[in-house]
C-alpha cells in the first residue's frame, strides 16, 4: 500500500499518533515536552512498508538484521530519564541507531546529537531518514568496533539502546562532569541503569530501575 492510500485510511494519522500518546500517558509517562515531541514524529517513516501499518502500536518491530526498533513506551522512558536527569544536552551521544527513531526523538530535545551504529545498512537508512525529516544536528557514524565515540565526547548524556552484561568503561569514560548515562544493563535478566558521573570525578552513582528486554550490545562491524 502506498503512502497516501495509508494516510487516507488513517493507519498512520495524527489522529492514530495520538492514540499512542493516549497510551503513553497511561502507562506513566508524564513529560509534555517529550509527548509533544513522540506526537509529532513519524514512527511510520522509520519501518519498512510492510509493517509501517503497525507503526503506532506500542510494540517493538522487527527492522532486518535481527534487531528492532524500541518500544514507543521504552523511547519515551529513556528521553523522560534523560531530560529529567542531564544538568545539560548539549552533546549527546546515542549507541545503537537502529531504524534512527530514537535519534529523531533525541534531535529535536538536545543541541548536538552523536549517534553510532555497528550495522552499516540500517545507519545507511538512518542517515536517509534523518535528511528526509530536516534533522541536521545529528553526525551519524558506523561504529568502530568499541562503544561510543571519543573522539566527539565528552557528552553531557549517554542513551544507549543495545544492553551490555555489565556498565562499559568506555561509556563512563565518555561521560563529562555530571554526565549520565541512560541504558539497559545484563544478560537473561536486564534493567534500566542510570549511571551518573559525580562531578568531574572518578566516581559514578548507579540506579537500577525497572526490568526491560533488549537485544545485546555487541563488538564489531558490520558493513
Ligand atoms: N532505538 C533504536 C533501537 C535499535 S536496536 C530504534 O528504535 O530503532 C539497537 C541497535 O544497537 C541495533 O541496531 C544494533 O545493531 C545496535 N548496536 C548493538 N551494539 C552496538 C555497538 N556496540 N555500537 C553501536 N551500535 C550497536
Amino acid at each position: 500500500m502506498d503512502r497516501l492510500k495509508r494516510e487516507g485510511l488513517g493507519m498512520t494519522s495524527q489522529r492514530t499518533r495520538n492514540r499512542l500518546i493516549q497510551r503513553l500517558r497511561e502507562e506513566g509517562i508524564t513529560n509534555e515536552t517529550v509527548l509533544d515531541v513522540m506526537a509529532s514524529t513519524p514512527r511510520h517513516l522509520f519501518l519498512d512498508e510492510a509493517l509501517a501499518v503497525r507503526a503506532y502500536e506500542d510494540t517493538s518491530l522487527p527492522i532486518g538484521y535481527g534487531q528492532t526498533i524500541s518500544q514507543p513506551y521504552i523511547v519515551a522512558r529513556m528521553t523522560e530519564l534523560l531530560l529529567s536527569r542531564a544538568k545539560s544536552l548539549h552533546r549527546v551521544l546515542e549507541v545503537g541507531t537502529g531504524s534512527g527513531y530514537q535519534t529523531a526523538i533525541l534531535a529535536r530535545l538536545v543541541d548536538n546529537l552523536y549517534s553510532v551504529e555497528r550495522i552499516g545498512p540500517l545507519l545507511d537508512k538512518a542517515r536517509r531518514r534523518m535528511r528526509e525529516l530536516g534533522l541536521y544536528n545529528v553526525e551519524l557514524r558506523l561504529s568502530s568496533g568499541g562503544f561510543g565515540w571519543p573522539d566527539k565526547g565528552p557528552y553531557d548524556a549517554i542513551l544507549a539502546a543495545a544492553a551490555p552484561a555489565s556498565v562499559p568503561a568506555e561509556l563512563k569514560e565518555q561521560l563529562a562532569p555530571n554526565g549520565v548515562l541512560v541504558l539497559p544493563i545484563g544478560s537473561d535478566r536486564q534493567h534500566l541503569t542510570i549511571v551518573s558521573r559525580r562531578d568531574d570525578s572518578e566516581q559514578f552513582d548507579v540506579e537500577r530501575l525497572e526490568a526491560v528486554r533488549f537485544v545485546p550490545l555487541l563488538g564489531g562491524v558490520v558493513r
